[in-house]
């Protein structure tokens, strides 16, 4: 038997209740990460009223966006090859995992083709793990800036992934640097560059990130149970 709809049940009542205690969050927006799951899964939560779904493979996401209702967002959360951009510029709500000059003009130029726009996330390496894409701190701004002047692209802010930890607390640090690095951008008021969005927290630390400010949670065992990888 599925317990999506008492997970989603406990989890928003817990995202409600960390972001009014937040500082930092106003709306918080629970992306239900549904990689590897099926429709029948993703129908379940679409019913209790989630619109904003995750995925982590341009295959995948193509397949489910074509087999789900319309009014679903779509959130590209995984590493995206240049190659691929062409099958989903322009058509998902948000992609997160922009991490270079060369994949932000590629996206420009598919969007530019097909008239569409494309709003996006920069994605950060915070912990500056080996294992992890996304682009440095340090070379963060200058990413920024240069996407900032591609017409069809709108950055929305910043995403990170805190590196695995059984301690949400441990991810505080992280998340906090992502909040931080957001304002110092912010403040250099570049054209075309808003910084309303943090794209932090998964299953294991959703709360922790929305007490620093996230707006967007990506969770998905919390919602869907564990992930059978076949
Ligand atoms: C899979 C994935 C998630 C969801 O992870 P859970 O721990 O299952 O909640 C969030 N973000 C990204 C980028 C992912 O790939």
């Amino acid at each position: 038997m599925s317990n999506i709809k008492e997970n989603l049940d406990r989890i928003s009542k817990e995202i409600k209740e960390a972001a009014l205690a937040s500082e930092y969050a106003k709306e918080v927006t629970l992306i239900a990460v549904s990689k590897t799951h099926p429709a029948g899964d993703i129908m379940e939560a679409y019913e209790w009223g989630i619109r904003d779904f995750g995925e982590n493979k341009v295959q995948e996401l193509c397949g489910k966006m074509e087999e789900l209702p319309e009014d679903i967002n779509w959130h590209m959360i995984g590493h995206l090859q240049t190659n691929k951009v062409k099958y989903i510029a322009g058509k998902t709500a948000l992609i997160h995992s922009v991490d270079s000059i060369k994949l932000a003009r590629e996206i420009d130029r598919c969007c530019k083709n097909k008239g569409l726009f494309q709003d996006i996330l920069v994605q950060v390496n915070i912990s500056e793990e080996e294992s992890k894409f996304g682009t440095s701190r340090d070379d963060a701004i200058t990413l920024v800036k240069n996407i900032s002047t591609l017409e069809n692209i709108r950055v929305r802010g910043l995403m990170t992934i805190a590196p695995y930890t059984d301690d949400a607390q441990k991810s505080r640090p992280y998340f906090r640097e992502l909040r931080n690095l957001s304002i110092d951008i912010s403040k250099l008021n570049i054209d075309n560059i808003h910084m309303d969005l943090l794209s932090m927290g998964m299953s294991g630390d959703y709360i922790t990130a929305i007490e620093e400010g996230a707006g967007l949670v990506r969770i998905g065992t919390g919602i869907f149970g564990a992930r059978n990888y076949l």
